[in-house]
């Protein structure tokens, strides 16, 4: 039996799942998918509902990675801006990337309503500037969402109207995007799990894949067990380089932490945020909060450059939310825990396929949206239409150079480099 989930507000909280059995002897499938987060879920799900014969292995829990732990917040894109996309990309490419990464959102709304999912969803995300050469970026990005992306979803808010949507000192306006949201995230991942079951999907927990094999007819062994397929999903995010030592080149794994307060009242919780919107930072190193449906904040923010934990989690993550919410110093906390964002070099995703080896990963933090779609595109490709899957692996993803020996110590001075420009 696969031991319990992480202590956290969500997994207190989380609906019914019945665990599942460890994968045990040889078995046979059209697809075998390694990872149940999002990603392996959507996918999973996806190929089962085509038609195909599923079997997803999870090293632990269903869940038990960053979609059981994630900020839930529901951040249309990517980490990168649209105007980023053009500057980079050109107006066309752009177009294209911007208008399938866009389809994300509905594929989520769409799996929660048709399953049924209860998972607290809320609608609105809003961008809040941290400096007023933020909001002058985010006037330029509304123009270019406005007049090259075709979008509408989003809307400034000028500095003096940002206590409409968020009572934090300190903001510069922002951007409101009605398309956003946020949702407990590991309801979703059970109720993506509980409709892969009944689709078809054959689930096991507490089997770590230990080995995977390519070719024509690519493998993977656990302990116990091995599953020989047609394809394989390789769906490990942060944890890709244990069962891949190439992919891992792709991915930092970052520690990032979150607390949930005690529940403030509904009058308290709203005077927080006024809107009931997910709130994100413009910083780079950012503080991102929201209220849980029983009116607690949810608070993830602080930097930690170091792999090991901090001994009190909530004591590192409290002085954050106390400096944005000065109003609720000295609260109690009921929850804090830390979980493993999977971070690329230029913060945009790493799809792509090695034969019939599919992977995605590195959302870079803008994951509750984004894998879903990923596991639905590689459902895409294995079936011949492989279009917006390539758009995707067509992505510029350079692996972080120096292997794992040098790469903390790199990253590590990137993001003190970032950290100091926050400042500035
Ligand atoms: C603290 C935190 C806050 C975040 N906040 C946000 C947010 O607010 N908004 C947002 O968009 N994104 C956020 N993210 C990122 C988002 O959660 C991820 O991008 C997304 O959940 C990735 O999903 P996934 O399915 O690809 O990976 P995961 O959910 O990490 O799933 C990977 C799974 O693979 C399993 N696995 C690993 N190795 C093996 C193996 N050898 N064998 C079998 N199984 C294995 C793991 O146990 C895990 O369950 C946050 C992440 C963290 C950690």
């Amino acid at each position: 039996m696969a031991e319990p989930h992480a202590p956290s507000y969500y997994a207190a909280t989380a609906n019914a799942f019945r665990a599942q059995p460890p994968l045990v002897g040889s078995v046979a499938a059209d697809v075998c998918v390694v990872g149940g987060g999002y990603t392996g879920l959507s996918a999973a799900l996806s190929a089962a509902e085509a038609g195909y014969a599923v079997t997803l292995i999870e090293a632990h829990r269903i869940g038990w990675g960053a979609s059981g732990r994630n900020g839930g917040q529901m951040i249309p894109g990517f980490r990168w801006s649209a105007t980023d996309l053009v500057e980079r990309f050109g107006q066309e490419a752009a177009q294209r990337l911007f208008t399938v990464a866009n389809t994300a959102r509905n594929r989520v709304h769409d799996r929660i309503a048709r399953h049924n999912i209860a998972c607290d969803l809320r609608h609105g995300h809003f961008t809040a500037a941290c400096k007023p050469a933020d909001f002058a970026a985010m006037e330029r990005e509304l123009e270019c969402l406005d007049y090259l992306m075709g979008y509408d979803g989003a809307q400034l808010v000028r500095p003096e109207q940002t206590g409409g949507i968020v009572s934090a000192k300190g903001y510069h306006g922002g951007i409101y995007d009605s398309a956003g949201g946020h949702l407990h995230p590991l309801n979703y991942a059970l109720g993506l799990a509980e409709a892969a079951r009944a689709a078809g999907v054959r689930l096991h927990e507490g089997s770590p894949v230990v080995r995977v094999t390519g070719g024509d007819r690519p493998s993977v062994a656990t302990a116990q067990g091995s599953v020989s397929a047609r394809y394989v999903v390789l769906a490990c995010d942060a944890f890709m380089g244990e069962i891949d030592a190439d992919l891992g080149r792709y991915t930092m794994p970052v520690a990032n932490y979150n607390i949930a307060t005690q529940p403030l009242g509904e009058e308290r919780a709203r005077a927080l945020i006024p809107s009931g919107a997910a709130i994100s930072e413009s910083r780079f190193v950012l503080n991102y909060y929201r209220l849980s449906a029983d009116n607690r904040l949810i608070f993830g923010g602080g930097e930690k450059y170091t792999p090991r934990p901090p001994r009190d989690v909530a004591g590192f993550v409290r002085p954050y939310m106390e400096a944005a919410f000065p109003g609720v110093k000295g609260i109690g906390i009921d929850y804090a825990w830390g979980g493993l964002v999977g971070v690329t070099m230029n913060r945009l995703p790493h799809f792509g396929r090695k034969g019939n080896i599919f992977y995605a990963h590195g959302y870079s933090g803008h994951g509750v949206l984004l894998t879903t779609l990923a596991g639905e595109l590689i459902t895409e490709a294995m079936r011949g239409t492989a279009e917006r899957f390539d758009l995707f692996a067509s992505l510029p993803v350079k692996p972080f150079p120096g292997g794992p020996l040098l790469r903390h110590p790199l990253y590590v001075a990137g993001m003190l480099w970032y950290a100091l420009r926050d400042r500035l």
